[in-house]
């Protein structure tokens, strides 16, 4: 296909959906490029990473969409979930307003995205323990019940991110390749 090029065997896209600053662009810096920023800004940032991953023989590279703030103004548009394979659901543990919001989420993916979407729902900002609202077993309790995989993560002390990426990214390869 026109969308391989010459040092993968797979190339898919993702997408980061879920309310304004919980994490989404630093989950990616890390992810991407090793990198964490503790003032981003909302409006700064680009529209997709790429990353590749190997599963066993084989390499996929990954196009991961980020929101670039429009998640403020609820401006998401069926163009960015269009074509993604994995979409990572991400709330924060310290805000329980993020959780909530959760069903708003994940009912705007049930009707955009394809309906073999492979969704990883991520508690982050693990780190802040101390502002804690959302307990694990929460966010394990709602997966459950959605059928969605579940980790907590700190894109801050890098807890959990490759972990977090590389299971939506294998389950993505499990059922494209
Ligand atoms: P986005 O709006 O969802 O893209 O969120 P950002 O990635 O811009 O992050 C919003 C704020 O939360 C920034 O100030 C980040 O530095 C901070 N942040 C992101 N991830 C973590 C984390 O894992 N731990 C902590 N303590 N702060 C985080
Ligand atoms: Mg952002």
């Amino acid at each position: 296909s026109s969308l391989l090029d010459d040092e993968c065997d797979y190339l898919f896209k993702t997408v980061l959906i879920g309310d304004s600053a919980v994490g989404k662009s630093n989950l990616l810096s890390r992810f991407a490029r090793d990198e964490f920023h503790i003032d981003s800004k909302p409006t700064i940032g680009v529209e997709f990473a790429y990353r590749n991953v190997k599963i066993g023989d084989k390499i996929a590279k990954t196009q991961i969409w980020d929101t670039a703030g429009q998640e403020r103004f609820r401006a998401i548009t069926s163009s960015y979930y269009r074509g993604a394979l994995g979409a990572m659901l991400i709330y924060d543990i310290t805000r329980k307003g993020t959780f909530e919001n959760l069903k708003k989420w994940l009912h705007e993916l049930r009707e955009y995205g394809n309906r073999y979407m492979v969704i990883v729902l991520v508690g982050n900002k693990s780190d802040l323990v101390n502002s804690r609202e959302v307990e694990a077993e929460d966010g394990r309790s709602l997966a459950q019940q959605e059928d969605l995989c579940f980790m907590e993560t700190s894109a801050k002390e890098n807890l959990n991110v490759e972990d977090a990426f590389v299971q939506m990214i294998t389950k993505v390869f499990e059922i494209a390749s």
